[in-house]
Order: C-alpha cells, then structure tokens, then sequence
C-alpha cells in the first residue's frame, strides 16, 4: 500500500518530522517492558486529567493534529469546563469525569490513555486511579515527588498490566533524539563533560499558574523538579541513559526570599557517572536560560539556547550543525507514544526512567541541604 503524502509545505515539513522520528524510534535501544501489540485499526483515545495550561495550550491542540491518537475524554474539578471541552474537540459528555470518578473510566471503550497534567504532588493518586480502571498512562514530568509515590506508581501500572510512560516529550524530538544517538553509537564520545542549565523568571505574583509550583508539597520541589529535570534527562542521554552514581550541589543564589520561602529559587549540582564523567548543572526561577553542551574528547555537541522550550532546538556538534525537521513536540511524543502502543514496541520514556530521575533529584536535595556528596540510589 502506498504511504499517503502530505501535499502542503507545512504538513510535509511535519510529515517529514514524523518519519525522522519513526526513523529514531526504530533505531532507538529497546527499553522498558514490551506489550502486545494493539490492534491498528483505530486512533487511540486520550484523556487528559487535569485542564490547566499545559492541556490547555499545549496537549488538546496537540491531540488536533496527532494521526495515532485523539482527545476522548478528559477528567476535571470543574464539570462546567469539561463539557465545554467535550463541545470543543467532539467527544461525548459522558466522557467527563471529575478527579473522584475516573474509576468509572473502567470499560469506557473510547479511552485507552489517561495523560495525568495535575500538580506534581497529585500524579500518583491520579495515575494509580487509571490504573486501577484499567488504561494506560502517560504521567507528566516530573514522574511524581518521592521515589516511593514512583514505586507505587510502577506496580499500580504492573498490576494492572497497562503501560506506564512519562511525559519526556523530548526523546519523540529530532534533534534530541539524534542527539542521544550520536552518544549510543559513540559517534562522537564517549562524552565526559557535560553542561546545562534550565529556567526561567517565575513572576512573583502567585497567580494560579505558578502558586502550585511555589508550595514545597504540591510541586515536591523548585526548579529542579520543574525545569531541572530536562538537564537530569540530558546528561542520562549523554551517558546512554546511565544514571550518576554521585551528587553534590548547592542551592542559591537567593534574591527573593519572600516568593521563594518554601522552594528553591535556583539550585547548582554536579552528577558523577562511573567511569569519571561529570555534568554541572543548574536550574533555576530567577532567569530565562535553556542550554546544553556535552564533550568528548575529540568532540563536542551542544543545543544553542533554547535547548529544552518548546521551539525548533538548534543543535551543532564539533562535525557541523545538525539540520532535521521541525516538529511540534508534543504532537511528536503523543503520536510516538501511541505508535509504541499500537506496535507494542517498549517506551523510549518509561515509568522506571521517570523514577530514575527522581531518585537523582531526591540525591541533590538531600546534597544541597547536607553539602555532602551523596551516592545515588537509582
Ligand atoms: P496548571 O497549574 O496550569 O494546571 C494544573 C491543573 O491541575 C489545573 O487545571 C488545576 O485546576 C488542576 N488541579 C487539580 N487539583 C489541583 C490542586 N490541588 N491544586 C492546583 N491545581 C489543581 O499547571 P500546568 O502548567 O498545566 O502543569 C501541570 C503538569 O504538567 C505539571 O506536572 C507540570 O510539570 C507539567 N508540565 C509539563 C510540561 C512539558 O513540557 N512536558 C509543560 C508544562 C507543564
């Protein structure tokens, strides 16, 4: 049969996308647990829990234009907002749920996965939910805020024989996903020195978009668990998803004390990997900066700023600037991840790497507020 092909320049440039990360995907190691696959013969169905602004403006847009998956439900505190959803992207009412009711999801045909977008604190009460009613899950970054709401998480999913995945929309990106294949066939590498920061200005009026990620509970943390997490994942891809064995960091600077009275306002750390390689760190609430450099030593590869926003990265490496397509990230990660179901591959992202990172977050905290080293127990 021969492949449709997209006529516009604009659903080419995608479709081109979509085929480099087909292309990467296959290429990709094979991790996490495999399933059987699904049957092919329809686009999976999602359902967002949670209405905020990343579903808002990022994720139901995204489920627009994803060719393996569509919005068919969503889970919401506010019924009133749900149905609007339901008129908006065409599903039916009966597929709004509110966050005490999505054990009804249970048997509902037109949901196979529940996308958890709430306050960090809330990702494993509400992925454990899923579970329970039998659909797959993809938790947002970061997984949760203990490793052992993670573990509870990972055997809720097992128990229920569903797929547990984590919201890393940038491993279904071109250029970080060749990125992470330039480290695993050593093409340039191994890399040893790695470098990154990730942040930007919180605004220090606690609107409802950053209240939550200024209490220490609901968020597990500052930027570190926020922004930092993208800087964790980079230098793991450096390292062929190899986890530090050591930490050290520091919080600080500080210079608002009052909006930052329970999380950090940014943080430094250095991970140590066995064999000598080190990445320093940083993420922070106090600057707009997004960037990432790893060298070997005869070679080096790094994202211009912004290296882990929602735009095109720009990614050169000591052999010249790598040109792929553009795509949009999470149209890329919510169709790769539905193609991994559907052909029952292992995911590039899956719950046990969520709770790798962490457990590395766990080892900074407790490295900055103890200024000791401290072994990581990934
Ligand atoms: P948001 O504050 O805009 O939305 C959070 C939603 O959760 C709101 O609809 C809110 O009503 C709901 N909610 C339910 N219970 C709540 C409670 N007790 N307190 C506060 N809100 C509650 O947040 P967001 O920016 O959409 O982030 C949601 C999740 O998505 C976070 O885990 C965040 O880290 C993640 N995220 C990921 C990316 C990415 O690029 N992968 C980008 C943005 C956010």
């Amino acid at each position: 049969m021969r492949t449709p092909q997209p006529s516009s320049p604009v659903s080419r440039r995608v479709f081109l996308g979509q085929l480099v990360v087909a292309a990467a995907l296959v290429l990709a190691p094979r991790r996490g647990r495999a399933l059987e696959p699904l049957p092919q013969t329809k686009k999976l169905g999602v359902a967002l829990v949670g209405l905020g602004g990343y579903s808002t403006h990022q994720l139901g847009p995204a489920l627009r234009a994803t060719r393996h998956c569509r919005l068919t439900g969503v889970v919401t505190g506010s019924r009133e907002k749900g149905v609007k959803w339901a008129h908006n992207y065409g599903f039916p009412e009966r597929n709004v749920f509110s966050y005490d009711t999505m054990e009804r999801m249970a048997g509902n045909p037109d949901i196979d996965i529940v996308y958890v977008v709430t306050p960090n604190l809330l990702h494993a009460g509400h992925c454990i939910a899923a579970a329970k009613a039998g659909k797959h899950v993809i938790c947002e970054k970061p997984m949760a805020t203990s490793v052992a709401d993670c573990d509870a998480m990972i055997a809720a999913c097992r128990a229920a024989g569903v797929r547990l995945t984590v919201g890393y929309r940038l491993h279904y990106e071109p250029h970080h996903a060749e990125f992470a294949r330039l480290a695993r066939e050593k093409v340039i590498g191994p890399f040893l020195r790695m470098s990154g920061a990730n942040g930007f200005e919180m605004n220090s009026s606690a609107t409802a978009k950053t209240a939550w990620r200024l209490d220490k509970r609901l968020a597990g943390g500052g930027p570190l668990m926020d922004m930092g997490v993208y800087v964790i994942q980079a230098a793991c891809m450096a390292k062929v998803e190899e986890a530090p064995v050591a930490v050290t960091a520091q919080f600080g600077p500080v210079t608002r004390p009052k909006v930052f009275s329970e999380v950090e306002e940014s943080i430094t750390w250095t991970m140590e990997f066995a064999g000598g390689a080190v990445a320093n760190c940083r993420a922070t609430y106090g600057e707009q900066v997004s960037n990432f450099r790893a060298e070997a030593d005869h070679g080096w590869a790094q994202f211009e700023d912004p290296a882990f926003y929602y735009a095109e990265p720009m990614l050169t490496t000591s052999r010249g600037p790598v040109n792929l397509p553009k795509v949009n990230h999470q149209v890329a990660q919510l169709d790769g991840m539905a193609m991994e179901l559907l052909d029952g591959r292992p995911s590039l992202a899956p719950g046990e790497m969520g709770r790798r990172d962490i457990a590395i977050a766990e080892a900074i905290y407790a490295a900055a507020k103890s200024s000791r080293r401290v072994e990581v127990q990934a």
